[in-house]
């Protein structure tokens, strides 16, 4: 019968590529998380509450109502892309600049409840892969098998720079892995549901895995 996949760790640990790949074997509904965060924080900095380093927390905290986050399954890309009050905002979440601010506004707890809610919702039937942060720990404590990817900072901020360059964004290696520490620093240190391993979490260290290896290590979990 189906179940419930909570996949969690720190940033660019490969989750969304393993969760993606693995709701497509099992028939599952995969659902990113991170997008949903990325998406306030780039309400936040569209709408001027985010201008420079400056952050207007009480003005996104009452605006919050206005955002409405959705996604959309698109089969040419085989997986679900994510809308800002019903435009699609797939891209643009995925620059170094939303990335800079997206752990700030992550921890805002009234973002973090109404965020967790929808996901909770979108959760109810399982057959269900998620990543994030916090799934195995708040927003789906009694999913069946949960998942704790870590690697090297090096090694994460290797494979984002890779990424960020192969579509076109001109960056610094150095600065992505600025980012990757900073994000890793902000999660586990923020005081509403930090960045932690779940008790019952198999943790899988991918620095030296190929993605053929962690799908294989993974399915036997499933399966067990
Ligand atoms: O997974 P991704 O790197 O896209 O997530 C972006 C940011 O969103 C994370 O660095 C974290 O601050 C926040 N996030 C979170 N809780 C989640 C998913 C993401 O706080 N469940």
């Amino acid at each position: 019968s189906k179940i419930t996949i909570a996949i969690d760790g720190f940033s660019s640990t490969g989750k969304s590529t393993v969760a993606k790949q693995l709701a497509k074997s099992l028939g599952y509904v995969y659902v990113d998380t991170g997008a949903m965060y990325r998406a306030v924080a780039f309400y936040a900095m569209s709408h001027g509450f985010i201008d420079g380093n400056h952050f207007d927390k009480s003005g996104l905290i009452e605006n919050l109502g206005r955002i409405n986050i959705s996604f959309k399954f698109n089969e040419a890309l085989g997986f679900a892309e994510v809308y800002l009050n019903g435009v699609n905002i797939e891209k643009q979440i995925r620059t170094l600049e939303v990335s800079g601010f997206v752990s700030t506004v992550a921890a805002v707890s009234e973002v973090r409840h109404k965020l967790v809610e929808q996901q909770q919702q979108m959760g109810k039937d399982k057959g269900l892969v998620m990543d994030g942060r916090d799934i195995g720990t708040v927003v789906f404590p009694d999913a069946e098998l949960k998942l704790f990817m870590t690697a090297s900072a090096e090694t994460r901020a290797q494979r984002r720079y890779k990424e960020l360059i192969d579509r076109g964004d001109e960056v610094v290696y150095d600065e992505v892995l600025k980012n990757v520490q900073e994000r890793d620093y902000i999660d586990t240190h923020r005081e509403d549901s930090p960045l932690v391993k779940a008790d019952d979490a198999i943790e899988i260290d991918n620095s030296n895995m190929t993605l053929e290896e962690q799908f294989k290590v993974i399915l036997d979990l499933v399966n067990k």
